[in-house]
């Protein structure tokens, strides 16, 4: 026997217990989409390296350090997307989006970052993110809020916290960030190696330090909620309004300041204390500079990504999923002479019974290592066909459930049985 070739580490198979839950987080996430106008799109998962770079910033983690960059055969550097939001401007653009209207877009699907494997953190994980292009805000900012709530609600979820900050405009920010800078250069014997080298490339990153003994400075540190420019401060005032009206709780964290250099104003997260230190859920925030930076039209935009793993791992435990159906019939086939006519009678079932799920015993075997089979197999209904079936026209079926006796049915009679099984 060969050596198994192993799956590469942080790449995750997901596996068929699993898959329920994906596909009720990702159906039930997509069709709040829908319910608020927004509609698909899909995108490459390799992009030129320069977007990244250009969109997401140079100093950023991400770009730094998490790409998976290659060349290609041409000598073109080429990236694995860590994120959606640039590729999905870049397509925008690209295909003069921006000039009809105020397009509502997602995606979903796989991101690569070259992080430290670990529970909620892996090099392959799954998005869905969604984007409004030429909405200024705030009432838009609210709404996705509201919507990204609603979303986390129908999965079951109760107990998120919902964090809140304004970066404010280039202008004030580039202020406030000379006051941080100044301010952690009184406090420079207590930066630890990291902020010491963030005071020069990306200050506000600090704020985001997760190291114990920097948390007494953070938090002493000037706020950017204090330094915000008079529209965005009204711009801020506006959401909570909106929040508050609708019921909404949530927190204003002035050191909420998120991994990528492309937002203005706005800025949110969804956490969860269930999921120990990768509690990110949901995270999102307005970049009006972006599309322009990027060579489009000036369009103000705001976007959010979730990730579906953190989601699935919350909605699993949350017990709320509902149960995938069960097969509805496995079909025992006894003699070479019986196969043919068996799957005419099958494909006629499914033809009248779209959504049956019916599974016919493949690789031939004895009545009772096939009836063994369809007794594992979780099947509502044996349904036997052999020599004497064949030749009377009719299927015998063994109820598996009720354990009652055998009966022989016609065709149109297994078609209303299994039609009131389907119906539940
Ligand atoms: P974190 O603070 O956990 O590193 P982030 O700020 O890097 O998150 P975003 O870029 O905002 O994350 O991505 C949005 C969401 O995607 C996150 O809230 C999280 O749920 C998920 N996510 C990000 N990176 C990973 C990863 N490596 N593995 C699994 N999920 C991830
Ligand atoms: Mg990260």
């Amino acid at each position: 026997m060969g050596k198994l070739i192993q799956g590469i580490r942080g790449f995750n198979d997901i596996l068929c217990e699993a898959t329920p839950v994906w596909r009720f987080v990702e159906t039930t996430v997509c069709e709040i989409l829908d319910s608020y106008g927004y509609e698909e799109i899909r995108l490459p998962v390799v992009e030129k390296t320069a977007l990244f770079a250009r969109a997401i910033g140079e100093v950023t983690d991400i770009v730094e350090k998490e790409m998976y960059t290659f060349e290609d055969r041409n000598g073109e550097s080429l990236t694995l997307r860590p994120e959606g939001t640039a590729g999905c401007v870049r397509a925008c653009i690209q295909h003069g989006l921006l000039h009809k209207g105020q397009p509502r877009v997602w995606y979903g699907g796989a991101m690569f970052r070259y992080e430290r494997p670990q529970k909620g953190r892996y090099r392959q994980f799954h998005q869905i993110g969604a984007e409004v292009f030429g909405v200024p805000g705030p009432d838009i900012d609210a709404e996705m809020i509201l919507m990204t709530g609603r979303m986390l609600r129908s999965l079951g979820l109760l107990d998120l916290q919902l964090q809140i900050n304004s970066l404010g405009i280039p202008a004030s920010r580039a202020e406030y960030r000379e006051r941080l800078v100044s301010y952690f250069r009184r406090h420079h014997e207590q930066l630890d190696e990291e902020a010491q080298r963030r005071l020069h490339t990306n200050p506000l990153r600090i704020l985001d330090s997760k190291s114990l003994a920097m948390q007494p400075l953070i938090a002493a540190a000037p706020s950017i909620l204090e330094h915000l420019d008079a529209t965005s401060q009204a711009h801020i005032e506006q959401i909570t309004a909106i929040l508050d009206t609708a019921g909404i709780a949530y927190t204003l964290n002035p050191r909420l300041v998120r991994g990528l250099d492309y937002y203005t104003r706005t800025v949110f997260e969804w956490t969860s204390e269930r999921l120990g230190a990768q509690g990110a859920v949901c995270a999102g925030g307005r970049y009006d500079g972006l599309v322009e930076q990027i060579g489009g039209p000036p369009t103000p935009a705001i976007g959010f990504a979730a990730g579906i793993e953190r989601l699935v791992t919350l909605t699993a435990a949350a017990e709320c999923v509902p149960p995938e159906p069960a097969l509805h019939a496995y079909l025992v086939v006894v003699g070479e002479e019986a196969v043919a006519p068996a799957y005419r009678l099958v494909e006629r079932l499914r033809d009248h019974l779209p959504r049956v799920r019916l599974r016919v015993n493949s690789g031939g075997g004895s009545f009772k290592s096939q009836f063994k089979r369809a007794d594992r197999s979780g099947a509502r209904y044996a349904l036997i066909f052999a020599a004497e079936e064949l030749a009377t026209a009719r299927v015998s079926v063994k109820d598996l459930r009720e354990r009652t006796d055998q009966r022989r049915l016609s065709e149109a009679e297994l078609i209303e049985l299994l039609a009131e099984c389907i119906a539940g």
